[in-house]
């Protein structure tokens, strides 16, 4: 999901997310650009509002790390509280319709928390020094996150996770994922992840071999539609950190997890 449409927060200061917007299950259109005809959000400031929003932290080993008793973990344990509720729901019903229900994870600050990458590189992104990031497979768990993913399986809902991540770091994805518990379908039938040298048929519109022009919006609605419409699933919850996780429809609810550190468009 990191590329180069992607913003970094301190370039779009300006598009620091509202609380207001990151409540339970209230993904709206979000932002798409960060024009702002006044004096932006004064920098210094707003990284000291995300550190305290995350309650940063170096530990023993140098990483930062979000606190469990920050606003951000507060916000995250009201919305999995809703999303569960909601799960819990929805699954039934779809059940007594017929139909499988599924929800849809992203990976990257949806499941696996960046913020040591972010906070390191000035929340300015870097194709290679991302890379080398993902590659450790080391990143923690977004608090609650793993969690949901497991209550949606007791509830006989299947997981899929829909990622910019691509095709090549799925190795490092799958060993992050199991380290931090969301051991779930983590097989290729149900992670999706960014394929440009082989894009699949379904997102033709947009990829074909070695051209890569979808957007993400595109990529990741496109790839819902093919669970819903190909695969024959009823995607009830939709889980990401960016709006353009959440745009394009194929999802009955949406859920828009904080992430103030970057911008994907
Ligand atoms: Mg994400």
């Amino acid at each position: 999901m990191h590329k180069p449409l992607r913003i970094a927060a301190l370039a779009a200061a300006c598009a620091v997310v509202s609380a207001a917007l990151y409540g339970a299950g209230a993904a709206t259109a979000g932002q798409s650009t960060a024009n702002s005809t006044h004096e932006p959000y004064n920098i210094g400031l707003l990284v000291k509002d995300i550190d305290t929003y995350y309650g940063t932290a170096l530990d023993a080993n140098g990483v930062y790390q979000a606190s469990p008793t920050s606003p951000y973990a507060k916000d995250l344990a009201s919305l999995d509280k809703a999303a569960r509720k909601y799960l819990d729901q929805a699954a039934r019903k779809a059940v007594k319709k017929g139909e499988k229900p599924a929800v849809v994870f992203d990976i990257d600050d949806t499941l696996l928390l960046s913020l040591d990458y972010e906070k390191k590189t000035n929340y300015t992104y870097n194709s290679t020094t991302w890379a080398d990031y993902v590659a450790q497979a080391n990143r923690p768990a977004v608090f609650g996150s793993p969690e949901l993913v497991q209550y949606a399986k007791s509830k006989g809902v299947t997981v899929f996770y829909n990622s910019g991540l691509k095709e090549s770091q799925r190795v490092s994805a799958v060993e992050n994922l199991k380290k931090v518990g969301a051991d779930v379908n983590l097989d290729a039938a149900h992670m999706f992840l960014k394929d440009a040298v082989n894009p699949p048929s379904y997102l033709s519109a947009c990829a074909t071999p070695g051209t890569w022009t979808c957007t993400t919006v595109q990529y990741k609605a496109g790839t819902r539609k093919h669970i819903e419409d190909d695969l024959g699933y009823e995607i009830i919850a939709n889980f990401g950190d960016q709006y353009s996780d959440l745009e394009g429809g194929y999802a009955d609810k949406k859920y828009k997890l904080p992430n103030p550190t970057y911008f994907v468009s």
